[in-house]
C-alpha cells in the first residue's frame, strides 16, 4: 500500500513541469503489441530509458480536437506501432490552471493495464507543448455512436455496462476512483470494446474526498451536496450513464441546472414509456441511482444481476 502523500510527491518529482527552469529527463514506455515477448522485453528495457521525441513518429490525420490541443494519429517509427497523439499547448493549460490535474491524470493513467482502459504508454514534451503517447481507438467517440442511434439496445448497453464495471473493480481494487463517467470519456476500440479514455477528475485515494467534480448530469447527490465522498460515486455514475444508454437522455437532465441538481438530490428517477426498456433494465438502474452511497449496488453483484447475465456479451464486444 503507498500512501497517497507519496504518490503526490512522486508525482511532482517524477512528472514533467510546466516551468521551462525544470528540466528532469523524464522516462516513459510504450508496450509493443504483436512482436514476440523476448523482442518485447527488449523494446520495453530500451524504451524505458528512452527519452521520446517528436521525431519519433510519423504524423497521420488528426482525430479530433479536445479544449487544450489536438489529437493525430501516429506511427511510431522503429515499431511501425500505430497510437493517438494528443499535442497540448502549456499555455492554454497554465491559464486554465489545470497543470496539477493534467499531472494527476498521466500519473494515474500510465499505470492502469486494462482491457476497458485506453492506455497511455508515455509522453514527452518541448518548449511549448505536451505530448502524450496514447492507445488509438480506433471506433472513436461513444458519444457519436449514441447521438447516432439515439438510443441503445438492451444488448449494446448491458455489454458495454458490464465492461465499464469491470474497468471500475479494478481501478478501485487500485484504490482509484474515476469520477467523471460520462459519455464524452468513452472511446470504442477496434474491435468494439469500450474503453474509459479520460482520467482527468481521477484520484487516488485512501480517504473519503470532498472535491466537487464531474459533469452535472452524472453529479450524485454526495458531490451535489459537498459532503464527503468514496469509490461508489463511480457505481452512481454507470447508473446514470446506464439510463443514458436506454433513453437516450440522462436522469435528472432539467432546463435549468438548479433543478438538475435538486432532481438529483432527491433521487427523483423517472423511466419514460418510450423508449420501451425490460423491467430488469430498471430494477438495475434503480438499484444504482441510490442516494445512500453505502446502499448502491456493488459492482460484483452488478455483474451478477440478471439483466447483466441475460443481455450483455461476456466478450465485452458489441456485435451490432
Ligand atoms: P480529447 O482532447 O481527449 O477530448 O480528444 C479530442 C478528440 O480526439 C476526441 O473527442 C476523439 O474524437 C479524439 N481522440 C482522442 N483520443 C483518441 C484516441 N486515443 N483514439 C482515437 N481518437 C481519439
Amino acid at each position: 500500500m503507498i500512501p497517497s502523500v507519496f504518490i503526490c510527491k512522486l508525482v511532482s518529482l517524477l512528472f514533467l513541469s510546466l516551468s521551462p527552469i525544470l528540466s528532469l529527463y523524464l522516462g516513459s514506455s510504450i508496450s509493443f503489441m504483436g512482436i514476440s515477448t523476448e523482442t518485447q522485453q527488449q523494446h520495453e528495457k530500451e524504451n524505458a530509458q528512452k527519452r521520446w521525441t517528436l521525431s519519433d513518429f510519423d504524423i497521420g490525420k488528426p482525430l479530433g480536437r479536445g479544449k487544450f490541443g489536438h489529437v493525430y494519429l501516429a506511427r511510431e517509427k522503429r515499431s511501425n506501432h500505430i497510437v493517438a497523439l494528443k499535442v497540448l499547448f502549456k499555455s492554454q493549460l497554465q491559464q486554465s490552471q489545470v497543470e496539477h490535474q493534467l499531472r494527476r491524470e498521466v500519473e494515474i493513467q500510465s499505470h492502469l493495464r486494462h482491457p476497458n482502459i485506453l492506455r497511455l504508454y508515455g509522453y514527452f514534451y518541448d518548449q511549448k507543448r505536451i505530448y502524450l503517447i496514447l492507445q488509438y481507438a480506433a471506433r472513436g467517440e461513444l458519444y457519436k455512436e449514441l447521438q447516432k442511434c439515439k438510443y441503445f439496445s438492451e444488448r449494446r448497453a448491458a455489454t458495454y455496462v458490464a465492461s465499464l464495471a469491470r474497468a471500475l473493480i479494478y481501478c478501485h481494487g487500485k484504490h482509484v476512483i474515476h469520477r467523471d463517467i460520462k459519455p464524452e470519456n468513452l472511446l470504442i476500440g477496434a474491435q468494439g470494446e469500450i474503453k474509459i479514455a479520460d482520467f482527468g477528475w481521477s484520484v487516488h485515494t485512501f480517504n473519503r474526498r470532498r472535491t466537487m467534480c464531474g459533469t452535472l448530469d452524472y453529479l450524485p447527490p454526495e458531490m451535489v451536496e459537498s459532503v464527503e465522498h468514496d469509490a461508489s460515486v463511480d457505481i452512481w455514475s454507470l447508473g446514470v450513464l446506464c439510463y443514458e444508454f436506454l433513453y437516450g437522455v440522462p436522469p435528472f437532465e432539467a432546463r435549468e441546472h438548479s433543478d438538475t441538481y435538486r432532481r438529483i438530490v432527491q433521487v427523483d428517477l423517472k423511466f419514460p414509456p418510450k423508449p420501451i426498456v425490460s423491467s430488469y433494465a430498471k430494477d438495475l438502474i434503480s438499484q444504482m441511482l441510490v442516494k445512500e452511497s453505502t446502499q448502491r449496488l456493488a459492482l460484483h453483484k452488478l455483474l451478477e444481476h440478471p439483466w447483466i447475465v441475460q443481455n450483455a456479451d461476456p466478450s465485452g464486444i458489441y456485435r451490432g
